[in-house]
């Protein structure tokens, strides 16, 4: 399928690794040149070349921290006016909502909720003016089912998911379209870090931590980055100019619920 986006412009948020580097490569194999983010130089530029060398788009790189107002200055300078936006940051660390202080708070929201916040409203007046805009986020499955110890992800990503089901109604008449990708479980560098101290805090083996979490997965696997990357981009396209403000699971049918 042409998605017909070849030429449009994208800023990827936080993609030197796992699900926002899916969603960079799926739209540069679609033709689109991409401005990429991360706080690490050499991961971005590895993945940068990476995606340079099998597309052949334009692929630009911003250092920076999406948490601080220059990070979002510096991608902003770099990416001014652009088609396509992915928000995506690192997820805020999980544990009893007792520990956390109202700085932890602020800090998720500041993260998951209030840069991507930032972020379109400086690029989505441009859209309207083009008459073309797609504005995908990163959220995730606790949004449709909160999970016990990621209290500050639930807060955070509500409080985003009801800032764009608003907006999405604004703006769908300038065929701009706003939507959320809510991944379950994915093979990312996250979660090969996270197994691991999982099973020491609780004396099993890496093995049985993914076992244990396969068994609520239909799928019976992890979900793969590039799978989530195609679904990124299909939104983006210009057949999806339709499907707004909506919030689409990638779980492998974790999620039991029918709606
Ligand atoms: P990942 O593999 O750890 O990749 C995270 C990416 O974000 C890296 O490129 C990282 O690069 C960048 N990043 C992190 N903090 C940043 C910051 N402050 N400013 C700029 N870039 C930043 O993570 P992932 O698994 O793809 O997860 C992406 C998002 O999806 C997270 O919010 C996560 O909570 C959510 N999620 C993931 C899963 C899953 O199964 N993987 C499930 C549910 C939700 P640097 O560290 O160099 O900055």
């Amino acid at each position: 399928m042409d998605t017909g986006i070849r030429g449009r412009k994208a800023l990827v948020c936080a993609a030197s690794k796992g699900l926002g580097r899916a969603c960079a490569r799926a739209l540069a194999r679609e033709g689109v040149s991409l401005t990429i983010c991360a706080r690490g130089a050499a991961a971005l530029e590895t993945a940068a070349a990476e995606i340079r060398a099998e597309s052949g788009v334009e692929v630009l790189t911003v250092v920076a921290d999406l948490s601080t107002a220059e990070g979002r200055a510096a991608v902003l300078a770099t990416c001014p006016d652009p088609d396509i936006v992915i928000n995506n940051n690192g997820g805020p660390p999980t544990g009893d909502f007792r520990k956390f202080t109202r700085e932890d708070w602020l800090h998720a929201l500041d993260m998951n909720m209030l840069t991507p916040i930032e972020l379109i409203k400086a690029t989505i007046d441009g859209m309207v003016a083009r008459r073309f805009g797609r504005i995908v986020n990163i959220t995730s499955g606790a949004v449709k089912a909160p999970m016990p110890q990621f209290d500050l992800s639930n807060g955070a990503r509500a409080g985003l998911t009801g800032f764009i089901g608003g907006l999405a109604r604004q703006v769908a008449q300038h065929n701009v379209t706003l939507n959320n990708l809510l991944p379950g479980l994915f093979n990312t560098d996250r979660m090969a870090n996270a197994f691991p101290t999982i099973a020491k805090s609780r004396g099993i083996s890496t093995e049985q931590v993914i076992a244990e979490r396969l068994q609520n997965i239909p799928a019976g696997r992890l979900g793969d980055t590039a799978e989530f990357g195609d679904a990124c981009a299909f939104l983006c396209s210009a057949q999806a100019g339709y499907i707004t403000g909506q919030n689409l699971l990638l779980d492998g049918g974790a999620y039991r619920g029918l709606l």
